[in-house]
């Protein structure tokens, strides 16, 4: 007789070996941390003696399911930004939220609620990418489950590195400290092509050859993402990272939305893992990724939760019935994606996926003892059908719930008995996470409140302040201004035309703030346009002084380039109102005793408007300078006869009809 620890018998064992082996009375011995026998119940039990015999008569086994792509901490950020686009989300709350406070603690108690979720769920292993991945990982191992931790490397400053070198150096310390742990694989995490450099991603695979560890990275999730690398490097994603050299590494691709049949082989060609990420691809509308097309070629397919700010939970249950239901109607076929190869998918096609079919994923002899013990005579699962032993796989698919699972066991050890945990305290994790929900909550209101530190956050603004004196008027014959620019005591240093787009954002009342997305159509002889230009500016309401003839003194711009589509804007500034304003501009910059001033005539196009309009201005510092420049600007004023009946005494904006949109 061969000694174990545990014998499970009676049970159905679902064991998702090579040839899908469904033991009814089945049985599995469990020595140490490892599975040691799995077969008949009376075969296993006559060659073994264990110390302890569970009988699970009525129960099904299955190995522990593996989420193939989440940010566990992130369950500290559920709920806290919804129904937005994924540029708005992640770089309008997300980031600047995980900026202000994500540090180890933070990350390891959000790990450890993520652990108790996915516990609760039948989830064994999963495949996580976070900062402070030493935190995930500790936590993680602390609360006794597996999971491939990747260290995220960013091209910005992350909460743990200022700069990617440092992030990088982070990553190494990482991988030398967890590499060879029981039950963590650590990992390197480029998060994404667009927010990586070639050069990051180069170093990063690098860095997985040397350690021989996987690399985790988000591929192709949004259309955008693709059409951009289209546009600017004439090929899609992935044969760009493959340039990089990424497939020199052992590859887990998470989302693959957006692929093509060519880069599917050439993941295949370079056995990269996906992560099929079902609810959070629906949740941000970013589309159904062509599963069952890469199960045809062979590709290893696992399946994720994401981050639970995007899902929002960490469900593998759900995700996996998911999967099945949206690969048939994406096909148009129901026979795509049976349930046995989404359970598949959700175990040992998930561990090739993450690169540790060796270790898990299947309930066989030698694999570590990684299972989920399932009651299924629950109310959602009857009747139960004994035709074919195959029902199990739809009735744990399409009708199983996680509240289902009973037991787990990780490595041997018992997480969960009976549904309750082990290895964590629920109800101390729940009240620290009330408590920093707290503190986002005050963060995020204030910051809500003031649309400075907001348009900070997600730094399109530099906090850099000017003045600047400038008159509005009527203008009744432009080429006034032209025979003025003639004068011997004026010269042109620089002209241009262009159009101008202006859409303002609104926030309180009028004199409160304005945000100003500008784009210039840089227009020559021929009316082509032959540049763009776009600006972001903040003002702020109120006039800072009133010179002579309505020309004023203003303050407080802060102007950035707009590296984002209006839209981006839009969505995340939140206006009370919007206003836009189009105009063809013609520009001087022009010397006039000394001192640079911008001459505009506009003409405007949208709200329609006859007659032209005249702007002079010029920046200011100090407000001596400002008076003589004040002075210099009511002379031009002079000389081109402006009666004063036609100056335009409103700071802003300005035209008499603005195209106002009220919320
Ligand atoms: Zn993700």
């Amino acid at each position: 007789m061969i000694p174990a620890d545990t014998i499970l018998t009676n049970g159905t064992v679902v064991t998702m070996d090579q040839s899908y082996t469904v033991i009814p009375n089945g049985a599995v011995a469990i020595r140490g941390d490892s599975i040691l026998a799995v077969g008949p119940g009376e075969t296993v039990l006559s060659h073994h003696r264990a110390a302890e015999t569970i009988d699970c008569t009525g129960l099904t086994l299955i190995p522990g399911l593996i989420n193939a792509h989440t940010h566990a901490p992130m369950t500290l950020l559920r709920g806290l930004a919804d129904d937005l686009r994924l540029d708005v989300w992640l770089i309008g709350y997300m980031m600047p939220v995980e900026r202000e406070f994500v540090n180890p603690d933070f990350v390891r108690l959000g790990t450890l609620l993520g652990c108790a979720e996915m516990i609760r769920s039948g989830v064994t292993a999963f495949a996580d990418m976070y900062y402070f991945e030493d935190s995930v990982a500790a936590a993680t191992a602390q609360a006794g489950m597996r999971a491939v931790c990747a260290q995220t490397i960013l091209k910005f400053p992350s909460p743990d590195a200022e700069s990617y070198e440092a992030g990088l150096a982070v990553c190494r310390e990482f991988l030398e400290k967890w590499k060879g742990h029981p039950l963590i694989v650590p990992a390197v995490a480029p998060h994404a092509p667009y927010t990586c450099t070639p050069e990051i991603l180069q170093a990063c695979a690098a860095l997985a050859v040397e350690f021989d560890v996987p690399l985790h990275i988000h591929i192709s999730e949004t259309a955008q993402e693709v059409q951009d690398w289209r546009e600017s490097y004439g090929m899609p994603v992935v044969p760009w990272v493959k340039k990089q050299n990424l497939f020199d590494a052992k590859v887990i691709a998470a989302h693959c939305v957006h692929i093509d049949e060519g880069e599917m082989h050439t993941l295949l060609h370079h056995h990269a893992g996906v992560a099929h990420n079902p609810t959070s691809n629906l949740k941000l509308a970013s589309g159904i990724a062509p599963v069952g097309r890469m199960l045809e070629l062979g590709l290893n397919v696992g399946i994720g939760t994401d981050g639970p700010a995007s899902n929002n939970d960490l469900d593998m249950f759900e995700e996996t019935r998911l999967a099945a239901l949206l690969a048939k109607v994406a096909t148009d076929n129901p026979t795509t994606l049976p349930a046995r190869q989404a359970l598949e998918m959700a175990t040992i096609m998930g561990a090739r996926a993450l690169h540790i079919d060796h270790l898990t994923g299947s309930l066989e002899p030698g694999k570590q003892a990684d299972l989920a013990i399932l009651d299924l005579s629950t109310l959602n699962n009857l009747p139960i059908f004994e035709r074919s032993p195959d029902a199990v796989y739809a009735r744990i698919v399409y009708a199983a719930k996680s509240t289902d699972v009973k037991d787990v066991l990780v490595s041997g050890q018992w997480l969960m008995r009976d549904r309750e945990l082990l290895t964590l305290d629920t109800d101390d994790l729940l009240a620290q996470a009330t408590e920093v929900a707290r503190q986002i909550d005050a963060f995020l209101i204030a910051r809500e409140d003031d649309i400075v530190s907001k348009l900070l956050a997600i730094g399109e603004l530099q906090q850099e302040e000017s003045f600047e004196v400038q008159v509005k008027a009527r203008l009744e014959d432009p080429a006034r201004v032209e025979a003025m620019l003639d004068l011997p005591e004026i010269s042109v240093d620089r002209y241009s035309h262009y159009r101008q787009y202006d859409t303002y954002f609104e926030f309180g009342p009028p004199d409160h703030y304005r945000v100003r997305y500008r784009e210039d159509d840089f227009i020559d002889e021929r009316d082509e346009v032959t540049g763009v230009r776009t600006r972001l500016t903040l003002t702020e309401g109120g006039k800072e002084r009133e010179f002579a003839n309505a020309i004023l003194l203003s303050r407080s711009r802060y102007i950035a380039p707009a590296t984002r589509p209006l839209r981006f804007y839009r969505e995340y500034v939140q206006a009370e109102s919007e206003q836009t304003i189009t105009k063809e501009r013609r520009r001087w910059h022009i010397d006039y005793r000394g001192m640079r001033l911008y001459v505009n005539v506009d003409r405007l196009l949208e709200p329609e408007e006859d007659g032209y309009f005249l702007e002079i201005k010029s920046r200011t510092w100090s407000l001596r300078d400002a008076e003589q420049k004040a002075e210099a600007i009511g002379e031009l004023l002079q000389i081109l006869e402006v009666d004063s009946r036609n100056l335009i005494r409103d700071e802003y904006v300005t035209f008499a009809r603005p195209s106002a949109k009220r919320k």
